[in-house]
């Protein structure tokens, strides 16, 4: 436990644990006991993309463990200033799929609706740490711009709720965006592709549950959690409280170096979600964005680590090792044969 919180977590609103995330690297180190040494580079590489961690998620990090994994996840390193071929601001090219603001529609039937620009958390990693997203936020005419995107293509079934982080919006905005969407006859189903629930459980509130409730389409909620170490007595309420409004709950992870990539980190990420009804559904190679690089771990260490899955758990706790590559159809399943040693 970290004592000398500044914001109260068990009574706090998730606004609130939102508004009071904590984005100065001095008080990060502090409040983990890390040596001050690591703080020019968290200053420096910060100013590319900021620090941004949740107090709910803080509490679950080991206080004076450099290597802790969700720390590595958010603690901004100089090395991310160093540049590496290959990685780039756009791997996904989506800057130019974006041809409508709020909208990416890549897949076939499949359209993603970024909802918010922002994020409850600054992950290292993320693919979209240099998405211009000042341009995706949008106004009310483009809302309806964006809606009749929808409507006149009958070839949409599923939207796909997206951001930054979707459910950074309020209950209201998710609810009538819903209520919107459902009136689509061509819609059949809602995913919501989500970290909220994982890094501020408390944003599953009463009013939550009854938008993604009060419709007619099946709701599907693909949760982001990277290690087991996250999955806490809060969050595990929260996924307690979508399975019992009938909302269907998937996990992705991204497979980082130094974060999950032992074979015990997704034994043990699988197990715990799968025994409490969030089933793993893909596990992405990294993408190759800048600042990112020293995350990777190779193709032939992840066909590895998911060959070893496959002769270890059962079938349903193994997740898909996709990657994403510009102008594919869908998420490219990369091939895996098992590993019995
Ligand atoms: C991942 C993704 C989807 C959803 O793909 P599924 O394979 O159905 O999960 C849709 N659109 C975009 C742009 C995506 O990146
Ligand atoms: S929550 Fe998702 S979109 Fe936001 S920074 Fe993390 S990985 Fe990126």
């Amino acid at each position: 436990m970290i004592h000398g919180s500044s914001v109260r977590v068990e009574s706090a609103s998730w606004q609130n644990l939102l508004a009071g995330s904590i984005t100065d690297p001095r008080v990060l180190l502090a409040r983990l006991k890390l040596d001050p040494g690591l703080l020019a580079g968290a200053l420096a590489a910060g100013r590319e993309f900021a620090l941004r961690v949740p107090e709910p998620y803080l509490l679950r990090m080991q206080p004076g463990n450099p290597n802790d994994p969700l720390l590595r996840q958010v603690l901004p390193l100089g090395e991310e200033l160093e540049d590496q071929p290959g990685y780039v601001t756009d791997p996904l090219g989506e800057q130019h799929s974006n041809a409508q603001p709020g909208i990416i529609h890549k897949y076939h039937g499949r359209l993603l609706l970024v909802v918010t620009a922002g994020c409850a958390i600054n992950c290292r990693y993320c693919f979209r740490r240099h998405f211009p997203y000042a341009e995706n936020n949008l106004s009310t005419a483009e809302w309806e711009q964006a809606l009749d995107y929808i409507r006149q293509d009958s070839s949409i079934n599923e939207v796909i709720y997206s951001g930054g982080d979707p459910l950074a919006a309020n209950d209201r905005r998710i609810a009538w965006l819903t209520r919107q969407i459902a009136d689509i006859p061509h819609i059949k189903r809602l995913r919501v592709h989500t970290r909220l629930p994982v890094v501020i459980p408390q944003r599953v509130t009463d009013g939550l549950i009854e938008a993604l409730s009060a419709t007619r389409l099946p709701v599907t909620m693909v949760l982001h959690c990277n290690h087991a170490n996250e999955v806490d007595a809060q969050m595990l309420a929260a996924t307690q409280k979508l399975k019992s409004a009938n909302i269907t709950l998937l996990n992705q992870a991204v497979l980082l170096r130094g974060v999950n990539n032992r074979l015990e980190d997704q034994m043990a990420l699988s197990e715990v979600l799968g025994d409490n009804g969030v089933l793993p559904y893909y596990l992405h190679l990294l993408d190759h964005v800048r600042g990112a690089s020293h995350f990777h771990c190779s193709d032939a260490e992840a066909k590895h680590l998911v060959g070893q899955l496959l002769t270890r758990l059962p079938g349903y706790l193994v997740p898909r090792l996709v990657r994403e590559i510009a102008g594919e159809a869908g998420k490219v399943p990369i091939h895996v044969d098992l590993i019995t040693s």
